[in-house]
């Protein structure tokens, strides 16, 4: 075990686009656990798009990372040592670690996480946060009814590829939006959606929504936000349902956009568009893991992670997810 504790802090307040120097390497003492304490030694971290949402110094569902404070986020690992009576040495885990190397933590929000089930990376991916956003944020929001016509924007990432296998798994028709050839490509070949397109080269979205969804849209799952919405509120159908899980293309904009105000297609069709936390199902994780698990093992759900390698890489990896270079769920290895 090293004798220090390297830590990525927040060293400036993006306007826009973050940059690699935003972030500062600083190297801490290693954490020792009090009674009731353990200490976690990440092997994989997570880089997710809500980490861009702490570093502005605005009011949110939780505050922002303070300037020289830790960035937030989770990692799995293992338990190097322990005064808790429910976690003893050797443990392997999930929870809040930040962007550290070691995480002390009295256990809140941390949980067990058992290694032969997957491997450990997957509890930050499909057995994790994003995949119980993909399994209660679409099946509870959108109810999904054979026959339906799902759209999915943000389709390749961590959450929206799982989305529409979902929806597979429900008989529906299912398309998306993405921003390469590449990962619309491996939605149809790999992840059995019935169709995709790159908004990157293809930007009338209204367009190529009504092309590719012929019958309408019954079932939206929203990862960006943006202009991809309001095409998608001009396709819906009675008795819609839209399920509001991110705005990434408003996350680095420096000035709030201006958009039509599209409420009336709402209005006119009785449709219902709700945002949600995946926090709301805390009590219901453990159902949302053993079958998206079950599915993975039948092979009806399939996933892809993008690994880059080393701590040191951190502030790298968080961008290059923003950039969409990530294929699939975006981690750090150790
Ligand atoms: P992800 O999709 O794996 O990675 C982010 C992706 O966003 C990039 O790969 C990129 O893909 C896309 N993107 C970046 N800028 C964009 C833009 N201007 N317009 C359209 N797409 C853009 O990340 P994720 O973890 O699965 O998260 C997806 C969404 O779900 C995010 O909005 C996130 O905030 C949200 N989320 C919400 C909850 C919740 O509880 N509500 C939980 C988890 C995640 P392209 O190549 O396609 O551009």
């Amino acid at each position: 075990m090293s004798d220090v504790n390297r830590q990525w802090q927040l060293a400036a307040r993006p306007s826009g686009f973050p940059k690699e120097t935003d972030f500062v390497l600083a190297e801490g003492a290693l954490p020792e656990p009090g009674d009731g304490q353990f200490v976690v030694k990440a092997e994989f971290w997570s880089v997710d798009p809500y980490m861009r949402g702490r570093m502005n110094d605005e009011v949110s569902y939780s505050p922002p990372v303070a300037l020289g404070g830790v960035m937030v986020g989770s990692a799995v690992g293992r338990v190097v040592a322990s005064k808790h009576p429910d976690y003893a040495v050797g443990d392997t885990v999930c929870g809040g670690v930040g962007w550290q190397e070691y995480g002390l933590t009295t256990g809140g929000g941390f949980e067990k996480v058992d290694e032969n089930r997957a491997p450990l990376s997957a509890f930050l991916g499909v057995l994790g946060m994003p995949g119980l956003t993909a399994y209660f944020g679409f099946l509870d929001i959108c109810e999904p009814k054979e026959g339906d016509t799902v759209f999915v924007s943000g389709a390749a990432g961590a959450v929206g590829a799982l989305v529409g296998q979902l929806g597979k798994i429900r008989g529906c028709r299912v398309v998306g939006s993405a921003g390469t050839d590449e990962k619309c490509h491996h939605l149809i070949e790999e992840c059995g959606y019935d169709a995709a397109f790159n908004y990157k080269t293809d930007p009338d979205f209204l367009a190529i929504i009504l092309e590719l969804c012929p019958d309408g849209i019954d079932c939206y799952f929203d990862n960006v936000g943006g202009a991809m919405t309001d095409a998608v509120l001009m396709s819906i159908n009675d008795y819609a349902r839209l399920s509001i899980c991110g705005q990434i293309s408003q996350y680095n904009l420096e000035k709030p956009a201006e958009g039509p105000r599209l409420f009336r297609q709402l209005l006119i069709h009785q449709a219902k568009m709700e945002g949600f936390l995946v926090v709301r199902w805390l009590d219901r994780l453990e159902e949302g893991r053993r079958q998206m698990s079950q599915w993975v093992q039948e092979g009806k759900i399939k996933y892809r992670e993008d690994v880059v390698e080393g701590f040191a890489n951190m502030p790298k990896a968080f961008i290059r997810m923003l950039r969409g270079e990530n294929k699939g769920k975006q981690v750090v290895k150790a």
